[in-house]
Formats: structure tokens, C-alpha cells, sequence
């Protein structure tokens, strides 16, 4: 079953390590069909040059398992539990990938220092809290899930206009419509990341980007009146 799905997910998996987000095992992609209500992630732990894309594995929102012989990812609640809370996303990735953990160990959110963040993250992507003891216990990774929608609650930001989100002392996690555009999302998120630590390094009174150029790019490539690219 979604086997085209599959295929995506795997590929998306695969371009981790050859976009420089991940070494080793260190992250995995899942895409969701609104359809069936199911979603494909990565199995846990699996070499990727040993990887297939029928070793992806088929799970429901209540993270069970519908197809699939292998573990998935460990962090599958977390996916489970973003595709439940942001109806419109399409596909989540999680890496460690250095940049954007450098900023998720150091507590921060991610200002919109330039325009590379404002052409694809409408404002700063936020610095979700640590988990507490009795989520860490309760069930870790579904908590993580709730950590990450509690942020965009209390903090009224769009999942939809920023699709990424940091988790204090762990890393990023990206999503978008589709896998390609997700991993997309998560190369941008790394780029900007080192960017801005640089930035603040040189000039530590560098200013975020004035309002009006923000809207200005964002808009350029989201929503009605978007004119980058080709029609
Ligand atoms: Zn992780």
C-alpha cells in the first residue's frame, strides 16, 4: 500500500546525508496521505546504503502499525502527532543536522535576519521548551509532539508560515506539503542557522529584519499574489 508514497519518503530519506543534515542514522522523513489518514516514515536505525523503499513503514495517527516487517523510527509519535494537530502538512523531517542544533542547545528562537529565512519562514522559527520530567516518563516522544503544538499555540504562530520548529536541547523538526519540499524546508532552517550565528558574531547589535521586507519576500513566493518562479 502507497507504494508512490513510499518511494517519495525513502528518496527524501536518502537526501539527508547528501544535503550534509545528517551523519549516520540521524534523522528521518515521514509523508502523509491525507486520503487514508496514514502516513510512511523511515524504519529505526537502518543503514541507509542497506535502505529500500519497502522498507518503509505504513502507520496510523494513533501510532500503530498498518504494513511494514520493521521498527519505525523511534521519533514516530512525534510525526503522529504533528500530522494530527497541522491538517494541511504533508510530510515532517527530523535531523540533528549542526547548525540548527547549535541554536536548539542554546535555548534560542531563530531570528529573521535576512531574507533566505524570510523567502520560506515568516518570522522567527520558535525555540520550543524542554520536556518535563513527567512528559519524559509519560510517553517521550508522543509529549515531544505535544511540546511542539503547545508552542504554536500559546505563541499564536502558523505551522503553515512557519514550518519548523526547534526543540530546546535537542534539534529541528521541518515539515511541508510534500517530501521534497520538507527537506527543502529543513536545508533552508541549517542555512539560516549558521547565517545568523555568524551575523550576531560579527555585529552582536545586527538588527532582525524590518517588518516590511519580511512581508515583502515572504509574500514573493506564498500565497495569492506569490510571483517567484515559473506559472
Ligand atoms: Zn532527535
Amino acid at each position: 500500500m502507497l507504494e508512490k508514497l513510499k518511494q517519495e519518503v525513502y528518496k527524501a530519506n536518502l537526501e539527508l546525508p547528501e544535503r550534509g543534515l545528517i551523519k549516520y542514522t540521524w534523522g528521518n522523513v515521514s509523508g502523509f496521505d491525507p486520503e487514508t489518514q496514514l502516513f510512511v516514515i523511515k524504519p529505526s536505525g537502518v543503514d541507509y546504503a542497506q535502505m529500500k523503499p519497502e522498507d518503509m513503514v505504513v502507520c496510523n495517527l494513533d501510532c500503530e502499525i498498518v504494513e511494514g516487517d520493521l521498527r519505525p523510527s523511534s521519533d514516530m509519535p512525534t510525526h503522529a502527532v504533528l500530522y494530527k494537530s497541522f491538517p494541511n502538512i504533508g510530510s515532517v523531517v527530523h535531523t540533528h543536522s549542526p547548525w540548527a542544533t547549535i541554536w536548539a542547545q542554546a535555548g534560542l528562537d531563530v531570528p529573521a535576519m535576512g531574507t533566505t529565512h524570510a523567502d520560506t519562514f515568516y518570522g522567527s522559527v520558535p525555540c520550543a521548551r524542554f520536556l518535563t520530567a513527567s512528559e519524559i516518563n509519560r510517553d517521550y516522544e508522543y509529549e515531544t509532539g505535544n511540546v511542539i503544538v503547545e508552542t504554536f499555540k500559546e505563541r499564536n504562530i502558523d505551522p503553515n508560515a512557519v514550518p519548523a520548529v526547534l526543540l530546546q536541547g535537542h534539534a529541528p523538526f521541518v515539515w511541508a506539503k510534500d517530501c521534497e519540499h520538507a527537506v527543502m524546508n529543513a536545508v533552508v532552517l541549517e542555512e539560516v542557522c549558521k547565517m545568523n550565528l555568524f551575523t550576531q558574531q560579527l555585529n552582536a547589535y545586527a538588527k532582525a529584519l524590518p517588518e516590511e521586507i519580511l512581508n515583502k519576500h515572504y509574500e514573493r513566493k506564498h500565497g495569492e499574489n506569490a510571483y517567484y518562479g515559473q506559472k
